[in-house]
């Protein structure tokens, strides 16, 4: 048995944040990281797809940041990691239900909008948020709070709701649809709790607007990577991968993590971990994997409320799909309604299953190679389940990018002919599209992750259910903290400020006041 003050489990972002910060204390704790996979950082998952030079690297989890979100902008600044704009905010094209849209006010649009509904997406959205919170998009992060814990709508608490329940209320179910789809995902809008929903889209609007979209320049494995370099620089911290823990248990008190066989090699010698305290960085599938129930002193009834407690979030199927070509046809090819036409960036909706594709988005140094990468396809719920199961009736060579997405070189009766039937058909585009050099693609919601981020669900007490996921069972020194069960889920943003407010809640850790201002609000 090898014993740890705290072990971490999971090497995403949360899981480095966590442990990079409990090494900057004086006299640092033994902290261990250890990490399932064979490669640190999770949803954050930059490669390189295999091809002849230029290098093509991409993301097949997180990509861009805004400047409001200031965990993660002052973090990156803080660690010396560049950043420049995203290069995927100009919109090119839209085509829904059929029709190329003119998203400019054109009069073709392909939804039946009651009388004096707005044709814009914006203004549609704003009527939502305004209808159901007076003043939405001028409250400050502190005013937020309070609507998400106290606000009525139509007799009950606003988080009871639904999104979509609430929107039908001020919008007509057309419109509804078209928000949804030239939104481009789906999630935010479905399925989740209203209030907190509400909050976190007024969030991200202001930046969105104005077109403040940033990114990493070497990725955001620059900054995993930066986390795991300070990390060898502590004396008392370790990280192993390919230790993937399959239970807890109470021994005295300490808490026992037990691995799955067989163990890493010259990692951990044991098959079993004792830690003072345990921090679980992870999303709600991985921990259901876990078994918990030796924790409580009554097995199944334990197991039981944890779960409850687990379930309060819904993961969201999400899907990317990268694709690398000889030379970006995008930006010169000729279109049955366009003529001549194309881009070298920017990005088109559709509500084809590749719901949103982006032009020219490699990342990293390599512009001729950065420019003939197209992120064909981002998708998730419905349209992502579409992608899953096509996957599945094609033929995969090698595994590609940290948690085995898969890799698939262009032939027909594959991936690549369904791509090129939906692009065609989103471009209208004249002729056939040359065949790709290299397609990978990631399916989020396989296990470990059940999802590409997390939603609350409706009639969840938001503002009271994230401190008690923080510590879930009662007396028990075992934590939790990640994208998950956090104040701005399905970002970074959301798994950093749910660490760092577990470490100042729990491990007694100072507010990090040489690189985040102390006014910043990292939620309940
Ligand atoms: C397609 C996609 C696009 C996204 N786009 C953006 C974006 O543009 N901007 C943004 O800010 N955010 C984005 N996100 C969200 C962002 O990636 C996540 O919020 C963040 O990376 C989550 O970090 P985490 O530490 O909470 O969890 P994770 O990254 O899920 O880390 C959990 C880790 O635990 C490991 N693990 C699981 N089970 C075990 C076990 N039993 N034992 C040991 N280890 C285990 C996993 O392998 C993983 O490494 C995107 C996500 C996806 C999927």
């Amino acid at each position: 048995m090898s014993d740890v003050d705290i072990a971490i489990v999971g090497g995403g972002v949360s899981g480095l944040y966590a442990a990079w910060r409990l090494s900057t204390v004086p006299n640092p704790p033994k902290v261990a990281v250890f990490e399932s996979s064979a490669t640190l950082g999770g949803r954050i998952d930059t490669a390189d797809l295999p091809v002849p030079d230029p290098a093509a690297r991409v993301e097949f989890g997180a990509m861009r940041f805004l400047p409001s979100m200031q965990l993660v902008s002052n973090l990156l600044t803080h660690l010396g990691l560049a950043r420049e704009a995203f290069p995927g905010t100009n919109l090119r094209q839209t085509f829904l239900r059929g029709v190329q849209v003119d998203m400019g006010g054109g009069s073709n649009l392909p939804y039946r909008l009651a009388a004096g509904e707005p044709g814009n997406v914006g203004t549609l959205l704003v009527n939502i948020l305004n209808g159901a919170v007076p003043n939405a998009l001028g409250l400050s992060a502190r005013q937020w709070r309070d609507v998400v814990k106290s606000a009525m709508f139509k007799g009950s608490e606003l988080w009871r709701w639904g999104f979509q329940n609430v929107a039908e209320e001020f919008v007509s179910n057309e419109a509804y649809e078209y928000i949804c789809d030239a939104s481009g995902l789906d999630s935010a809008l479905l399925t989740a709790n209203a209030a907190n929903a509400m909050r976190c889209v007024t969030a991200i609007l202001p930046d969105f607007a104005a077109n403040q979209v940033f990114r990493p320049v070497d990725g955001f494995g620059s900054l995993i990577a930066a986390l795991r370099d300070r990390l060898a620089d502590c004396p008392n911290c370790g990280i192993h991968t390919q230790q993937q823990v399959i239970s807890a248990s109470r021994q005295g008190d300490s808490v026992i993590l037990n691995f799955l066989p067989p163990f890493g090699p010259s990692e951990v010698s044991a098959d079993q971990v004792s830690a003072d305290r345990v921090i679980f960085a992870l999303p709600r599938r991985a921990l259901e994997l876990i078994d918990m129930g030796p924790m409580f002193p009554n097995q199944s009834a334990g197991r039981n409320l944890l779960m409850s407690k687990l379930a309060r979030v819904d993961g969201i199927p999400a899907f990317k799909l990268c694709i690398v070509y000889d030379q970006p046809w995008w930006q010169s090819y000729t279109s049955t309604t366009q003529g001549a036409t194309g881009w070298s960036e920017g990005y088109a909706v559709t509500d084809l299953p590749l719901r949103q594709v982006f032009f020219g988005l490699g990342v990293g140094s390599t512009p001729a190679g950065n420019a003939r990468v197209l992120m064909a396809s981002y998708a998730d719920t419905q349209a992502a389940r579409f992608w899953t199961g096509q996957a599945q009736v094609s033929s995969h060579t090698p595994l590609l990018g940290s948690h085995g997405g898969k890799l698939q070189q262009a032939g027909p009766g594959n991936l690549t002919d369904e791509i090129n039937t939906q692009l065609r058909t989103l471009l209208q585009a004249n002729g056939p599209l040359p065949d790709p050099l290299s397609v990978g693609y990631m399916d989020w919601s396989a296990d470990p992750f059940g999802g590409g981020w997390h939603e609350w669900k409706p009639n969840v007490d938001v503002t009271s259910a994230i401190p008690d996921m923080r510590q879930p069972i009662p007396g028990a020194p075992v934590y939790v903290c990640g994208e998950a069960y956090s104040w701005f889920q399905s970002w970074i943003e959301g798994a950093l400020m749910s660490a760092e407010r577990l470490l100042q809640d729990h491990f007694k850790m100072a507010w990090p006041a040489e690189w985040l201002p102390q006014d910043y609000d990292l939620g309940p």
